[in-house]
């Protein structure tokens, strides 16, 4: 018998349908003697619609009626599936993420978790019920709603699984398990059955939306034994493991990860002397514009072109500050450009490797694919491409790094 925290993400959750097959699920799992805090998604596309309607209303929606807004998407599937639980004799109750008290900053669409109180849900176990929590959502210290930032429930669930010290969170999507690059995108892609923590985190990072960034952090932080299965067939899932296969068994290259969300500024022409970098970044930052990948070239006439990515979101704002530096630098020109994408190799055994990079290059150089700009760490290596070419990029490199081949295990 074991205490498990089980997520349902939007398409398992899509349906009245799909959540009286989540119940059945639960109910299974109940039978077999375990404890289960389930937590849920909105149903798939309800997160878009809320805050669609939002942007009818205002290009700048309040922060805080946003969250209030988002927030009801999954206290219709903490109700919907409490009550399918109840119909099958599975005693259940729900709650939203302020009645569990699930602390969080102010920090509206993007809180951070804080605090997590387990009594009622510890009293609900003990009573032999079901505890459904709604993902994605929290409460700050003024009772206020907040949300987690998108794809947040995986979130609420790894911190719930951490609260409860559970003996394993289990991520239920739409596929059965971490893929080496997302399958939807390439057909050959496999599943692994294990990840390491730090390649998960890289993955999610550089684009791999299959589990949010700061569920991996905060798995990785606090040991919480974490898989992502499917809801819809029976199967083994990826384990995110902080075990490392031995250096026999371990691939150069995990996974591929790609971002299509970036946009790409240029500053051409500016006076190559100390303190340029930090004169135009700075004010970027002071709008809270977060920035990616950078690069800075000199050329011969003493000027150098600055260029660096940032949220395709935050494109426009970025540019009216660049316009502004531009004057004050005396620079020649700035140009934005939304049509770029992202593509990353990750892998460990990149640390004991050489030659990745270039391998990387020539693939990508073969299939004619011009590289915009590279970023490199100790397991990864990321290109800037058009975007145009993001497919034949991810799946050449798939292929160029075989991926597609049975792991060892
Ligand atoms: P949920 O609604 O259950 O949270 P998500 O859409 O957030 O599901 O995440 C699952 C999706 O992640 C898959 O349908 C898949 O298209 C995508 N994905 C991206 N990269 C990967 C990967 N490396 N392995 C598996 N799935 C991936
Ligand atoms: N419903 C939220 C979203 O669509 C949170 C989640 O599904 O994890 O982002
Ligand atoms: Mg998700």
């Amino acid at each position: 018998m074991a205490l498990i925290v089980q997520k349902y993400g939007g398409t398992s959750v899509g349906t009245v349908e799909r959540i009286q097959g989540v119940a059945q699920k639960v109910k299974g799992f109940r039978e077999q003697g375990h404890d289960v805090v389930v937590v849920v998604s909105a149903m798939s596309g309800e997160t878009n619609r809320l805050i669609g309607m939002a942007n009818e209303i205002s290009q700048r929606p309040v922060p805080r009626e946003m969250d209030v807004l988002v927030s009801t998407g999954e206290q219709v599937t903490i109700a919907l599936l409490a009550m399918a639980l109840t119909e099958l004799g599975c005693a259940a109750k729900s709650y939203t993420g302020g009645q569990v008290r699930i602390h969080t900053d102010s920090a509206h669409t993007k809180a951070r978790i804080q605090a997590i109180d387990d009594e009622n849900m510890r009293a609900d176990l003990k009573a032999g019920r079901v505890v459904i929590v709604a993902g994605f959502q929290g409460m700050d210290d003024n009772n206020n709603i907040t949300t987690l930032g998108r794809g947040g429930s995986d979130t609420t669930a790894v911190a719930l699984a951490a609260a409860l010290k559970a003996d394993e969170c289990q991520i239920y999507t739409d596929v059965d398990g971490v893929y080496t690059t997302d399958p939807r995108v390439v057909e050959s892609a496999r599943r692994l059955s294990k990840i390491t923590f730090e390649e998960m985190l890289e993955m999610a990072s550089l684009g791999s939306k299959v589990l949010q960034i700061r569920s991996v952090e905060f798995a990785g932080k606090y040991n919480v034994p974490l898989r992502v299965l499917s809801t819809f067939e029976d199967g083994p899932g990826t384990l995110i493991t902080t075990e490392e296969l031995d250096s026999m068994e371990q691939p150069v290259i995990s996974g591929i990860a790609f971002n299509r969300d970036e946009a790409k500024l240029t500053l051409l022409g500016v006076p190559d002397v100390p303190g340029v970098a930090a004169k135009i970044l700075a004010p970027v930052g002071a709008k809270n514009i977060e920035v990616d990948m950078i690069v800075q070239n000199v050329g011969a006439d003493q000027t150098t072109d600055f260029t660096f990515t940032v949220h395709r979101n935050d494109v426009e704002a970025a540019y009216e500050v660049l316009e502004g530096v531009s004057k004050e630098l005396g620079a020649r020109e700035v140009r934005k450009d939304s049509k770029i994408c992202k593509v990353s190799v990750v892998g460990v055994g990149m640390r004991s490797h050489a030659g990745v990079a270039s391998q990387m290059f020539e693939t990508l150089a073969a299939e004619g694919i011009n590289i915009q700009m590279i970023s490199t760490s100790e397991i990864k290596i990321s290109v800037v491409v058009d975007e145009k070419y993001l497919e034949l990029a991810v799946r050449s490199l798939h292929q160029a790094f075989e991926l597609a081949l049975e792991d060892a295990n």
